[in-house]
């Protein structure tokens, strides 16, 4: 199959893009335009061409698949592509329709027209992957929208509707998606139209870009940048690089782009975020499942309690417009619950997120009962009531009785035993762990929990139904905690530790979110509720009684001091604010235990807090991988990445960790178990992790040659 199809008609050229689903410009693509390019220059029956894609996408971009080999720079490399349309001495339209995003945006521009239907949607997110365009964008974008307008698109990488350049030189044609054939009448009228006019070609590149302020205004917009780039690099490069076209040679200002681009290309962020795109990916495709196993058919949904996670996961479903029912125990829980989701579907209307119309639409979907009988026709019922084993016990067994043959039954238990659940039912092949995190009608991860039991048409109907309501879904194997939780507990246990040492709540959490953390540990736990914590921590006192107390984070949580939602925690919450405010209560309960543990206090560097934050979190990982219980290093980065505010510019902890060296990792983790104060034991490494950096590896490398091995070997027990 082509990637283009070529077709001449009435003296337009029609060059077709064709390659599915959203005309990645692959090598393939790349060298098809240009061949079709010369035939129609050279066609003398053929006076004007035009360039047009498919309903989804005129093109989505590069082929980032080819970013790792070396197809992404085969001749015709995009630029020289882009090059090649532009110096055509027939003019090109480019007809666009669907995404037009990157490259595809980059093609267009190439091109010395532009159709467009007013909903295409245009986009540089090429500061996603930590890059900038790299075909020419960053330098004839500004050309025909202007300085301002180009420095938005490029360094934010948000999409908008080609509507909004109405009127910019942007776009030839503008017209309205009336239906299948309104962009190639619009792209034909325009081209036809070309002909009588009979003027030379309009090249972008002969644009100039003029802005009366141009130095302040680039000064204003890199302060912006900065602030929210939380030390990402690309959004500061692609300033840099839209300022180039300042310059008045395009060619200098290409190879300004040129430049920042190669760059980019090789630094660790860019490396992180593609890591991060394909370990979501990967995340889907889970061991024992195939195209070939067979799902069961989720139309109805029944949820069990109506508290923070149940409403949540009601208007995840309902969101998606499935059905749901919800079940309570009392009455009063019921009426709180759905007044609850009332209230959020209202702050979104108010907000301007929904139409009151879509959000009644939704409530509709969502039916309150006292009655299990409600659940009888459910194709899943996910389980969201207390957290304790007996309770759940309860509500299994009467689900066993109600629930219809080939139902599955889902937990939503945060730490307890997914295998002792399903024992509760007589068809454990149907039970599964949801773990969805909070608020689960925001946030994006779904740990998908299989069981020893849990069938495979079970597990696979999950992972396709969190694609429909739009989660991440990340298979766990079943133990305490599963991946995110279980790895937190370690890391929680050092930032506790370093509170008797030496710092304060403000200093941890400010080591590790200018690391880049959404959140420091303190400020995290104080939004989700000290208690839970606490709780946790009671029920693992009373099951390992040799287990040292966490004195400080316990008189917290004895004072009451449960966070946000009780005005205090590790920090002070005034009303109608959301900053957190140092304490000096906590202060002094801090010195008090430290004093107690004849702790003199020490002056912990930051780069000693986020090392022994991150790699608590490794060590773990690495446990959580060489038990089997999740299926891939990358894996632990999705459930880190979408669940606990990780940087997604550093890849994910077990990414970061491979690319600071596990070698590294190893030697800091020896330090750290050196410290008097160290918790025994803690800092005992993982064998997968004393095994891979041995060979010299990272956790997703793939397994090196012998002699390479011998060598990090040898390196390493000389360091
Ligand atoms: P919650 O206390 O807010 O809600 C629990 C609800 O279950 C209450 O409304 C209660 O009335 C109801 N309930 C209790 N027994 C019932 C029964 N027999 N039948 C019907 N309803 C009953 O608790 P939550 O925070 O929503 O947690 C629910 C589950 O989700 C727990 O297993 C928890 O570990 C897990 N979880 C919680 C979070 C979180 O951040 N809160 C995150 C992930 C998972």
């Amino acid at each position: 199959m082509k990637a283009v199809t070529y077709k001449s008609e009435s003296g337009l050229a029609w060059l077709s893009l064709d390659n599915p689903p959203l005309n990645a410009l692959s090598h393939a693509l790349r060298k098809a335009i240009v061949d079709e390019l010369d035939r129609a220059v050279a066609d003398p029956k053929v006076y004007a061409i035009i360039i047009i894609g498919g309903e989804r996408a005129f093109s989505s971009g590069a082929d980032i698949k080819e970013f790792s080999g070396g197809a992404f720079y085969a001749e015709p490399f995009l630029p020289a592509v882009c090059d090649a349309l532009e110096a055509a001495p027939k003019p090109v339209v480019a007809a666009i329709s669907g995404a037009c995003m990157g490259g595809g945006l980059e093609l267009a521009l190439g091109c010395h027209h532009r159709v467009a239907l007013a909903d295409a949607k245009i986009a540089f997110p090429e500061v996603k992957l930590g890059l900038i365009p790299g075909a020419g964008g960053t330098q004839r974008f500004p050309r025909l929208v202007g300085l301002e307008n180009a420095l938005n698109l490029v360094v934010s990488g948000a999409t908008v509707p080609a509507s909004m350049f109405k009127g910019s030189p942007l776009f030839d044609v503008l017209v309205e998606n009336t239906g299948a054939n309104a962009l190639r009448d619009a792209a034909r009228d325009f081209a036809s139209g070309l002909r009588k006019r009979d003027t030379p070609v309009r090249r972008v590149r002969d644009l100039r870009v003029k802005h009366p302020q141009a130095e302040a205004f680039l000064q204003f917009a890199k302060t912006g940048a900065a602030a929210v780039a939380r030390g990402m690099v690309a959004p500061l490069r692609a300033i840099d690089a839209v300022a180039a076209s300042l310059e008045n040679s395009f060619d200098k200002g290409m190879a300004v782009e040129r430049r920042i681009f190669t760059e980019l290309m090789a630094s660790p962020e860019s490396q992180a975020l593609r890591h991060a795109f394909f370990a979501e990916r990967a995340a889907s495709k889970v061991d024992g499942l195939g195209d070939k196993t067979p799902q069961r058919k989720i139309q109805q949904v029944a949820v069990i309690g109506a508290g923070t996670m149940g409403g949540g996961i009601a208007m995840t479903f309902a969101n998606a417009g499935i059905p749901v029912t919800v079940l309570e125990a009392k009455q009063e829980s019921l009426d709180r619950g759905m007044a609850g989701i009332r209230k959020v579907y209202e702050g979104s209307v108010t907000k301007k997120k929904l139409k009151p119309e879509d959000a009644q639409k939704r409530v509709a979907l969502i039916s309150p009962s006292l009655d299990y009988g409600a659940a009888s026709k459910a194709d899943l019922i996910i389980e969201a009531v207390f957290e304790d084993i007996e309770v759940k016990k309860a509500v299994f067994r009467e689900l066993d009785k109600v629930a219809r043959k080939g139902a599955i039954l889902a937990s939503n238990t945060s730490t307890l035993d997914v295998d002792k659940i399903a024992s509760f039912t007589k068809r454990p092949g149907d039970v599964l762990g949801l773990h969805f995190f909070s608020p689960a009608n925001i946030m994006r991860l779904l740990e998908v929990v299989r069981a020893g039991k849990t069938r495979p048409d079970v597990l696979a109907t999950a992972m396709s139904l969190a694609k429909r309501i739009g989660k991440t879904a990340v298979v766990s194997g079943v133990c305490d905690g599963f991946i995110g939780n279980r790895m937190l507990d370690p890391y929680a246990q050092q930032a506790l530790l370093m509170l008797e040492e030496g710092a304060s709540p403000q200093q941890v959490d400010k080591a590790i979110e200018t690391f880049g953390f959404a959140m420091g540990p303190f400020r995290m736990s104080d939004l989700a509720g000290n208690d839970i914590s606490w709780h946790i921590r009671k029920r693992h006192y009373a099951e390992h009684p040799q287990m040292r107390h966490m004195r400080i984070a316990d008189r917290v949580c004895e004072l009451g001091r449960f966070g946000q939602k009780t005005g205090s925690g590790w920090y002070r919450y005034e009303a109608g604010r959301r900053d957190a405010i140092p304490d000096p209560e906590v202060d002094r309960i801090i010195d008090e235990e430290r004093k107690a543990l004849k702790i003199k206090p020490r002056r912990i560097a930051d780069e000693e807090i986020v090392d022994r934050l991150l790699f608590a979190l490794v060590n773990e990982g690495a446990r959580i991988l060489e038990e089997g219980i999740a299926q891939r290093a990358s894996d632990i980065d999705v459930v880190y990445l979408t669940g606990y505010g990780f940087p997604v510019h550093r890849g994910g902890p077990m990414f970061h960790a491979s690319q600071v060296g596990l070698g590294h990792v190893l030697r800091r983790m020896r330090e750290f178990a050196a410290n008097p104060h160290a918790e025994p034991g803690s800092w005992k490494p993982a064998k997968l992790l004393v095994k891979l950096a041995a060979e010299g590896r990272g956790f997703d490398d793939p397994a090196a040659p012998a002699s390479r091995r011998k060598k990090a070997a040898k390196g390493k027990s000389r360091g």
